[in-house]
């Protein structure tokens, strides 16, 4: 396999069976492109816009954003690249955005909902990434965080579209969102499951507090159920879905993802060595089966246990 690897750019995401699932970046800055391209990224999954503004006290100009996206997108000529919109507040605040002063920024004017409330700024990043799309031929999708209703993806699709961004899908990290999967996905062009917010949503534990962090763990049963639900949508109206959080980087739950309905996975560059090996272990029907194994668990430990048994089997 290293001598492969050192050989050539590493083949793309598959099962053993040949099923493809596209193996994807999650990057915070352009300057990272190259080192994901070089690892074998097929493209972008998360491009976290926020990133490049969270000491900016100013709202970005569109100047300014066009650069950067251009940046982003030219090393992918003919690639996916899924960017998202901000996503202000709670653990990634942008001064121009939030308000500081919310008891519960988790649960706050955070993600579209901010963006919303700041029309102007939303319209704004439209207008740099449409303009970023026409001067370069990456396959540029766009995505809204932490959408809640279905009412907010229609909102969100339809404005992307307006602005000739042929793409328009949304994130889906909270429970509210997971659950209506299949009247989401009817305004969505595809759905990324950002498995980090959802499992704090789902357990009620604060992402960035080490005294519940036992609680954050993306192999409950809980928060599978939910990744199924969105991928049993997906595969009823034909629209991809991609994982996008941490999640993906674990090379046995990213089969089990796989195995709930998950078409593409998107991590840190790093990761994607293992993740594509795991997958090259494993057919569809072993997918299934690992994940139907978690899915029957009462926690994470046992949802993990489970997966690793049903493994070893094949
Ligand atoms: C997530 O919530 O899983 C995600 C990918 O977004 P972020 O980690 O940036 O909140
Ligand atoms: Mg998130």
């Amino acid at each position: 396999a290293r001598a492969a690897e050192e050989s050539g750019p590493p083949a793309p995401g598959a099962l053993s069976d040949g099923t493809p699932i596209g193996l994807l970046a999650n990057l915070g800055k352009p300057a990272d492109a190259a080192d994901a391209v070089s690892r074998g990224a097929e493209g972008v999954g998360l491009f976290r816009t926020e990133f490049l503004f969270l000491s900016s006290a100013q709202a970005p100009t569109i100047e300014q954003q066009r650069a950067s996206y251009i940046e982003l997108l030219q090393p992918f000529e003919g690639k996916k690249v899924v960017v998202r919109l901000l996503d202000a507040g709670a653990d990634k605040p942008l001064a121009f955005l939030n308000d500081a002063h919310e008891e519960n920024p988790a649960l706050g004017l955070r993600g579209l909902r901010a963006l919303r409330a700041s029309e102007d700024i939303l319209r704004e990043q439209l207008t740099a990434l449409a303009e970023a799309d026409a001067a370069t031929s990456a396959d540029l999708w766009v995505m809204a965080p932490m959408v809640t209703t279905v009412e907010e993806t229609a909102y969100f699709t339809a404005l992307a579209h307006e602005y000739g961004l042929r793409t328009a899908g949304v994130m889906v990290e909270v429970p509210a969102s997971a659950l209506l999967a299949d009247r989401v996905l009817a305004h969505a062009d595809f759905a990324s499951i950002g498995t980090n917010d959802l499992t704090q949503y789902t357990m009620a534990a604060d992402r960035l507090l080490g005294s519940v962090a036992s609680f954050q763990d993306p192999w409950h049963p809980a928060v599978l159920r939910l990744v199924r639900e969105v991928g049993e949508a997906g595969a009823r109206t034909g629209k991809p879905v991609g994982i996008c959080g941490e999640a993906a980087a674990d090379p046995l739950l990213a089969v089990v993802l796989v195995g709930l309905g998950a078409t593409s996975l998107s991590m840190a560059p790093a990761a994607l060595a293992d993740v594509r090996r795991s997958l090259a272990a494993h057919s569809s029907d072993d997918a299934r089966r690992l994940a139907e194994a978690a899915l029957a668990a009462d926690d994470a430990a046992g949802a993990r246990e489970a997966a690793r048994a049903a493994s070893t089997t094949t």
